[in-house]
C-alpha cells in the first residue's frame, strides 16, 4: 500500500480534530504517514495511533529550530525533503490559512498539482479524487490532480473521524533548510486569547450574532457559554468591528458543520449560508418572520435576541 503523508496539526502536541479528519480520509487512499513539526510529538502520539497514524515522521525543533523561528517556507522546504524520503502517493494539509501557503509552496517544490479547500477525497483508480464546494455552496465540483504527488487541503468537518487504533513508530528526521527560506523572521508571538469556548471549526455546539445584535455580543456569548459552545459571527458583525474576523461563518470565513447551530439576529444571506448549511441541527433567533434564515431552519423563534437569548440562557442553567 502507498504511503499519504498527513501534516499534523497541533498546538504543543494537542492535536487538532482536522487532523484525525485528515488520517481517516488518508487511510481511504493508503497507510497514513503523519509528519510532526514542532514539540509535543510524545504528547500527540496517542491522538495519533487513535485515527490510524502507521508512523509518525518528527521534526523536532531542537534539531531543526528554523522550523518555528521564521515563517511557513521552512515548513515547506521540511515536507519537500520528507516526500523525497517518503514518495507518497497524496499529501494531506488542513485548509487554514498557514496549511494552504504550506500547501502552495510545497507543490511549486514538487512541481506537483494543488487542490485546496476540498470538502471530500475518495480514492480511485489514478488518484485520489476531491470535491470542493464553489460560488458560496452553490455548485459542487470534482477534481484530480493529473501532474506528481497530489497535494490536497482538506476543509475541518469533511469527514467524521473514525477511530482504528495502531501504535506508530516514531522516526526522528533532520531537515536542511535553505537560507532562502529564512527570509521573514518571526519576532513574537502571541498565543490566541484564550476563552476557554472550544475552537470555532471543532465545536459540537455554535452560537453566532448578527447585525441583529446591535454590536452586543453579550446574550450571544452567555447563552453559548450556557451550552458549553462556540460564538461565531456574521460578516456584517465583523466588518462592524463587533466581533473578531476570526469568528467569521461564512464564505469568507470559516465552514462549520456542528451538531447544533444557533444563528441569532442573522439574516441568512447565502455567503453565511455557505459556512453552516451542513449543519446537523439549526436554529434562528429573528425578529423578522420573513428573515431568509428561516427558510433553512429545524426550529425558529421570531423575536429579539436580547429577551430570548436571555430567557434561554436561564432556562439551560437551570438544568
Ligand atoms: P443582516 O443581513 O443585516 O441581517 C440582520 C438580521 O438581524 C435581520 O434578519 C434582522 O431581521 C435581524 N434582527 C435585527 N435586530 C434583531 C433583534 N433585536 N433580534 C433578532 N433579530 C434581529 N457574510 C457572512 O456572514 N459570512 C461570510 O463569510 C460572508 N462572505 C461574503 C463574501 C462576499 C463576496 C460577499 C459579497 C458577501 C459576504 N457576506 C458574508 C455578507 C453577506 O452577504 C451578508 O451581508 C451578511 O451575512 C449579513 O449579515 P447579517 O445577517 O448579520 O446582517
Amino acid at each position: 500500500m502507498s504511503n499519504v503523508l498527513v501534516l499534523v496539526d497541533h498546538t504543543a502536541g494537542t492535536v487538532r480534530k482536522t487532523t484525525a479528519e485528515l488520517l481517516t480520509i488518508a487511510r481511504r487512499l493508503g497507510e497514513p504517514v503523519a509528519v510532526f513539526i514542532g514539540e509535543g510529538v510524545q504528547e500527540a502520539l496517542p491522538a495519533l495511533g487513535q485515527y490510524g497514524a502507521t508512523k509518525v515522521i518528527a521534526l523536532s525543533t531542537q534539531s531543526n529550530p528554523e522550523l518555528t523561528q521564521y515563517l511557513v517556507a521552512p515548513k515547506a522546504e521540511a515536507l519537500q525533503q520528507v516526500a523525497a524520503k517518503v514518495e507518497p502517493s497524496a499529501i494531506l494539509i488542513s485548509s487554514n490559512a498557514e496549511g494552504k501557503e504550506i500547501a502552495a509552496r510545497l507543490a511549486v517544490k514538487l512541481e506537483a498539482g494543488l487542490i485546496t479547500d476540498a470538502v471530500d477525497v475518495t480514492a480511485a483508480d489514478g488518484g485520489p479524487v476531491t470535491t470542493q464546494s464553489v460560488f458560496a455552496g452553490n455548485y459542487t465540483v470534482q477534481a484530480k490532480v493529473t501532474h506528481g504527488t497530489p497535494i490536497i487541503t482538506v476543509k475541518p468537518n469533511a469527514a467524521t473521524p473514525e477511530a482504528a487504533e495502531t501504535s506508530p513508530e516514531v522516526e526522528e528526521f533532520d531537515v536542511t533548510i535553505s537560507d532562502a527560506a529564512k527570509t521573514a523572521r518571526i519576532t513574537d508571538s502571541k498565543p490566541r486569547e484564550a476563552t476557554g469556548r472550544p475552537e470555532l471549526t471543532e465545536a459540537a455546539i455554535i452560537v453566532s450574532g448578527g447585525r441583529g445584535t446591535g454590536g452586543d455580543f453579550g446574550p450571544v456569548e452567555a447563552f453559548a457559554d450556557s451550552l458549553g459552545a462556540a460564538v461565531g459571527a456574521s460578516r456584517a458583525a465583523v466588518d462592524s468591528g463587533w466581533y473578531p474576523h476570526a469568528y467569521q461563518v461564512g464564505q469568507t470565513g470559516k465552514t462549520v458543520s456542528p451538531q447544533l447551530y444557533v444563528a441569532a439576529g442573522i439574516s441568512g444571506a447565502i455567503q453565511h449560508r455557505a459556512g453552516m448549511q451542513t449543519s446537523k441541527t439549526i436554529v434562528a433567533v429573528n425578529k423578522d418572520p420573513e428573515a431568509p434564515i428561516f427558510e433553512l431552519v429545524d426550529f425558529g423563534v421570531v423575536g429579539d435576541l436580547h429577551k430570548v437569548l436571555p430567557t434561554a440562557t436561564e432556562e439551560v442553567t437551570k438544568r
